[in-house]
């Protein structure tokens, strides 16, 4: 495998500072597709895919709070992650841990099931 740098942009005029080595980007390169197969990327894509809004509340999320916003795995398994987004829903704090709270701690607390 030979990691192609996606940012070969020309040097149009000589910089002062110096330009990031082959050797630098392709480790960058290695830590981005590290981070998608870890599963780290999923959170943007789901902001992506469905947007910065909470899926119960319907609360409406900005670039400032993006961070409140949290993807929920919807069968629970958060190594399932389709990237068409189908196991992912954005909720905001309140709502995830409601959702969370009320499938399984919910459930035991009462000693359902
Ligand atoms: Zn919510
Ligand atoms: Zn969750």
């Amino acid at each position: 495998m030979s990691p192609r740098s996606p940012y070969n942009r020309k040097a149009g005029r000589p910089r002062p500072t110096k330009l990031p080595t082959d050797e630098e980007i392709a480790k960058e390169v290695r830590g981005i597709n590290a981070a998608g197969k870890s599963g780290i990327n999923y959170r943007e894509l789901s902001l992506d895919l469905h947007g910065m809004i909470c899926a119960k509340c319907a609360r409406e999320f900005t670039a400032a709070n993006r961070h409140e916003l949290t993807v929920h795995h919807i069968d629970g398994n958060d190594k399932n992650n389709p990237t068409d987004g189908s196991n992912w829903e954005n909720l905001c704090n309140h709502c995830h841990e409601a959702e969370h709270s009320r499938g399984r701690l919910g459930d035991y607390l009462r000693g359902d099931d």
